[in-house]
């Protein structure tokens, strides 16, 4: 296989120009291709693993650009995880890895640690808030997690508003279980307002995509075989996500990692090409909704494409000719609307100041358009963008659901 890929590699330097690690850095051992002639060095024994190679290979995004841009077809995604997971096998994880992964791995953990990180929310004081930081945000800037987690808070099954068109699943991931439940707020009432029946199957666990990507694919499994079993036992047209790296992990992952198991993949094939990002699913129901008359002032609004959005779905097109469409707002293109944010995960965390110069940069651009509302269907996008933001950047970052809700006709 290593072979093949190093073939395959014409060093045409292509992913080099859309990697934005390569993009800050410009060193050849921080771009894509040079990860692979490292990861075939180490697979010959040629390399041996040293903290260095684990650290070359780890800075990186996962953002997708490099294999979608690839012409070579080389999927340096799976490549990267592989080589990550055989790197944390040999020179082990950080504790806040480790604690992160331990937290992720199972559903009752990690609904234990927000309900422990909210109460903490709660008691710290405000200076300390203001000074500590994690990666370039400080505490103060982190959103407030919500009071219930939105899946115990909501139905399993959701009637509409009219006449019933059709059913689909939501897939809610932890963000919006824990961190934004105005998304997911936001998405029930347009899906209600559209006609169709929602399900939120209660047994889901995190997508696993932050597992996969720190190398702890066996924990990821688990989740896998969970968010599985809760997804194929419902009958719907659709399973809708609200995050792309959720949609990316159920529509590509999830067969992949099943069959590597030599599992039998046909659940995992059938969830596969259910699964559409929010937008996309606005977008082709748009004739469904009906918009406040009274909203007369248009809202400035620009918009950052996440990059699995852009990489893993191709949608994000879709979502700004869906904003530029929309009657209620004044749609703003930033320059860079599709250059990663830098957010990638912990990346925001573990390299804050390859970070930090990405995020800049799209703020200085958001800026120059004159928004006042900044739009991203991601919550690791939102995050990251809001908490680098200062109070006189006067621009707030939303998901686009929130936005399309509060413009919608009372029933
Ligand atoms: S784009 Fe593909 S073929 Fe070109 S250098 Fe990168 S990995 Fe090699
Ligand atoms: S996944 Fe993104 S950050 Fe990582 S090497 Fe590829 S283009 Fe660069």
């Amino acid at each position: 296989m290593t072979t093949k890929l190093l073939q395959n590699c014409g060093k045409c330097g292509l992913c080099l120009s859309v990697c934005p690690v390569y993009k800050i850095l410009k060193e050849e051992q921080a771009s894509p291709r040079a990860k692979l002639q490292l990861i075939k060095a180490y697979d010959n024994n040629i390399l041996a693993s040293s903290d260095l190679l684990k650290e070359i290979v780890s800075k990186c995004l996962m953002c997708g650009s490099c294999a979608a841009n690839c012409p070579s077809g080389i999927n340096h995604y799976s490549k990267f995880m592989e080589m990550r997971k055989k790197m944390v096998g040999a020179q082990g994880e950080t504790p806040a890895i480790k604690s992160l992964i331990y937290l992720l791995g199972r559903e009752y953990r990690l609904k234990f640690g927000a309900g422990l990180a909210r109460t903490g929310q709660k008691i710290v004081p405000d200076s300390f808030a203001k000074t500590f930081k994690l990666g370039n945000i400080p505490l103060k800037n982190f959103p407030k997690l919500n009071s219930i987690p939105f899946r115990k808070a909501n139905d399993e099954i959701i009637l509409p508003y009219k006449k019933q068109i059709g059913t689909v699943i939501y897939f809610t991931g932890c963000a919006t279980n824990y961190l934004y439940d105005d998304t997911g707020f936001a998405f029930i009432e347009i899906l209600k307002h559209m006609g169709y029946k929602i399900i939120i199957p209660k047994d889901q666990a995190c997508c696993s995509i932050p597992l996969l990507f720190h190398g702890a694919a066996d924990k990821a499994l688990k989740n896998i075989t969970t968010n599985i079993n809760a997804l194929k036992n419902h009958d719907a047209d659709r399973i809708l996500v609200d995050c792309s790296t959720c949609g990316e992990a159920l529509k590509n992952e999830y067969p992949r990692m099943i069959e590597n198991q030599g599992q039998d993949p046909s659940h995992a094939n059938k969830i596969a090409p259910k699964v559409m990002d929010a937008l996309s699913f606005i977008d082709q129901n748009i004739d469904r909704l009906e918009f406040d008359s009274n909203f007369t002032d248009k809202l400035s609004v620009t918009y950052h494409a996440p990059c699995h959005t852009r990489n893993s779905f191709g949608s994000h097109i879709i979502a700004e000719k869906l904003l530029s469409k929309l009657p209620f707002i004044n749609y703003k293109r930033a320059l860079d609307v599709d250059e990663c944010c830098g957010g990638g995960g912990t990346f925001f965390y573990e390299y804050p100041e390859i970070s930090k110069k990405m995020v800049d940069k799209k703020i200085e651009n958001a800026k120059a358009v004159q928004a006042s509302l900044w739009l991203t269907d991601c919550p690791v996008c939102r995050m990251n963008i809001a908490g680098n933001l200062d109070m006189d950047d006067r621009l707030q970052v939303l998901h686009p659901l929130t936005l399309i809700h509060s413009a919608l006709k009372q029933i």
